[in-house]
């Protein structure tokens, strides 16, 4: 089923119905693999419900602790990627959570500052002595970093354009933009095995993966080369992320995930499909 007027938010392809949970869809685009909400929920009362109750539902674990140990593979990810390319100067956490990337990065000598749009989560960060300010990435103007990081954020940004506009007007010139974030061939090939390939049966959650009205796109590597292109950047380098510690059977199912990966890698590169995460550099072009 094609829609008119759904036009893929990365390559302008035209979208086709992919599946439906809890009242909302998700569109698949055959040109780049791009999977996204259709239509993308409004920007004005996500954010509303980010500031209100995203730190009490189920999408984000309620405990910090607990939280910050299963993703810590994830900060060192992103650590590692601005080890590599140099960077020295400050560092711009979006979506911070519950301070844990930026607590890691700051006690690998890095001068980090977050923001975070969930009050009690920013509230939590201050509370433990993190730089991290309570709203979203318009809460600076004038100030200049080196590199704006996001760990499992790019997926629920609604206004993708927008948002790296302003990001980009935030970089210093060759400054670097670091994502980690889910991307579409895992959630596209979870969504056809779990369902037998019939659309009409709803999405699984997949753990955390589809988990509208949160996860309002899955990037493609092709996608995030567009959106790229089309923003004033220049996509650099893609990395497989690495799975989460979570505890549990989640736990064993990620331990058990990443050797299978480790396989898949070796035969197929950064396109085998059971890679949940990818970690992508832009850097900030000069015009
Ligand atoms: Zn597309």
């Amino acid at each position: 089923m094609t829609f008119a007027g759904a036009t893929c938010i990365a390559c302008r392809g035209r979208l086709k119905f992919f599946g439906n949970r809890e009242g909302y869809d998700y569109h698949l685009c055959p040109g780049c693999g791009t999977l996204q909400l259709f239509p993308m929920p409004d920007e004005s009362e996500l954010s509303a419900l980010y500031k209100s109750s995203y730190s009490d539902v189920s999408h984000y674990d309620q405990d910090p602790v607990t939280c910050i140990h299963s993703a810590r593979p994830y900060y060192e990810a992103i650590r590692d990627v601005l080890i590599k390319y140099n960077i020295s100067g400050p560092v711009l956490d979006c979506g911070s959570g519950w301070g844990g990337l930026c607590s890691l990065l700051t006690g690998s000598g890095f001068e980090c500052r977050g923001v975070e749009p969930s009050a009690r989560m920013a509230d939590y960060c201050f509370s433990r002595g993190l730089p991290v300010l309570h709203g979203g990435i318009d809460v600076f103007n004038e100030d200049r970093f080196s590199a704006i990081v996001l760990c499992t954020v790019f997926e629920h940004l609604t206004n993708h354009y927008d948002w790296l506009k302003r990001a980009r007007s935030l970089l210093s010139p060759g400054g670097v933009l670091v994502s980690l974030q889910p991307t579409a061939r895992f959630a596209v090939t979870m969504g056809r095995i779990a369902r037998l390939g019939r659309k009409v049966s709803p999405l699984p959650r997949i753990h955390q993966v589809f988990c509208p009205p949160w996860h309002t796109a899955f990037f493609s590597i092709e996608g995030m080369k567009s959106i790229a292109d089309l923003s004033g950047f220049k996509l650099i380098e893609v990395r497989p992320a690495p799975q989460g510690r979570s505890d549990g059977a989640v736990g064993m199912m990620q331990w058990i995930l990443e050797r299978i990966n480790n396989v898949g890698q070796l035969i197929s590169g950064p396109l085998w499909p059971l890679i949940v995460a990818h970690t992508f550099v832009f850097k900030k072009n000069r015009f």
